[in-house]
């Protein structure tokens, strides 16, 4: 017997995490998919004075409902959530009933695998997928099941049928834009995976880089009113440049909502967070301004790599999978001499590099092309 005694699954694994480096031993963070972009002044102020707002208050515990965050988000998801769907087919209106939140979308994630994975259930994602995923299932003792995308990271509606029949999933993972592919799904196929999951279980559309989609490419909000076992989960951390706020949410239905109350711990989100994040909501538009320049610089990295005569993904996100190398260990690391972090995931041979300023894309392009002379 092993001291401590963890349980036996956990006993040897490594924590999860990206390689985080200081800065000066890699000035350019192109790795966990950052908006590069810091707020404003004037936006540092006001979420600085929202804080000091509460702070005499710290003594008691916060709003366990957060109630006036719950009516910002929906009021945000109503209003700038469908940005970029061509043909809006709903009026949708998203109310507060419908969004929960916790601390970054993963404990959202972790939060639904906890009400409806568990011992005896299945959870089911479609590989390559997000890899905190495994995690949670494990976490929550759920089962954890994998399908496949296709060669070009599109899910085969055959296959994902036969997956859900197989298996009978209670909870459905699909990140649309995939991270790490940036693959958006369209809506027939959360649609028809809502309908072959049915009332057995949950279907969780992970938006995290829904704000990036490219013109004309649907968000899994427009579908909500159809399917009530339908989940959609966006967060703050990308598009809206407060990865260190730690504030991630979802809408669904009301009954889900208040189901996730059941696993939630007491008072989850603090009242620091809750000041800044509603703080951070009144400076949307200055917040989320960079995207549009953001995703022009992806599309742009995109054209580049396959001028380059590289492989390069399409990408509704603010991240491009690309490659393929024999040793895709030696290209990350050629870029980390130059002072150029990236990351190593996804399918052999891929590596993903996260959008950044037109600076730090540059130094990237730089950096690879001298790495490639060497390999
Ligand atoms: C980055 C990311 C998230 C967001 O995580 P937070 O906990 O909100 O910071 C969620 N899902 C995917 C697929 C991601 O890549």
């Amino acid at each position: 017997m092993t001291w401590p005694p963890l349980r036996p699954e956990l006993a040897g694994i490594e924590p999860y995490g990206a390689p985080q480096l200081p800065a000066d031993r890699a000035p350019v963070q192109l790795n966990v998919n950052e908006n590069p972009y810091g707020p404003s002044a004037e936006c540092v102020a006001d979420i600085a004075r929202a804080v000091a707002e509460v702070a005499p208050t710290l003594n008691r515990y916060p709003d366990r409902e957060f109630v006036a965050l719950r009516e910002a988000l929906a009021a945000y998801l109503s209003r700038d959530g469908f940005r970029g769907s061509q043909a809006r087919t709903s009026t949708t209106e998203i109310s507060a009933e419908m969004v929960w939140a916790a601390n970054g979308s993963n404990e959202v994630m972790l939060q639904l695998l906890q009400a409806f994975g568990g011992p005896g259930r299945t959870a089911v994602s479609f590989a390559p997928t997000y890899s905190m995923y495994p995690e949670y299932a494990r976490d929550t003792a759920t089962t954890w099941v994998m399908g496949r995308r296709e060669e070009d990271f599109a899910i085969d509606l055959d296959h994902a049928r036969a997956v859900v029949a197989e298996h009978r999933p209670s909870v459905v993972l699909l990140p649309s834009p995939n991270n790490p592919t940036g693959t958006a799904l369209p809506p027939g196929t959360v649609t028809a995976l809502c309908e072959a999951v049915g009332d057995d279980g949950i279907v969780v559309v992970d938006e995290a880089y829904g704000e990036f989609r490219r013109a004309g490419v649907a968000s899994a909000l427009e579908l909500l009113p159809a399917h009530r076992n339908l989940v959609v989960t966006r967060t703050m951390s990308k598009a809206f440049a407060g990865a260190g706020l730690r504030l991630g949410y979802l809408a669904a239905h009301p009954a889900i909502c208040d189901a996730i109350r059941v696993v939630r711990l007491p008072y989850h989100l603090s009242a620091v967070t809750q000041a800044a994040a509603l703080a951070a909501l009144r400076h949307a538009p200055e917040l989320l301004g960079k995207v549009d320049e953001l995703r022009v610089e992806r599309d742009r990295t995109v054209a580049w790599l396959r001028a380059q005569g590289l492989e390069a993904a399409d990408s509704d996100a603010n991240f491009v999978l690309f490659g393929r190398f024999d040793d895709r260990h030696a290209v990350w690391q050629g870029l980390l001499d130059r002072g150029v972090l990236i990351r190593e995931t996804g399918p052999d041979g891929w590596l993903r590099v996260s959008v950044g300023t037109a600076e730090e894309m540059a130094a990237f392009q730089d950096a690879l092309l001298h790495v490639m002379k060497e390999i």
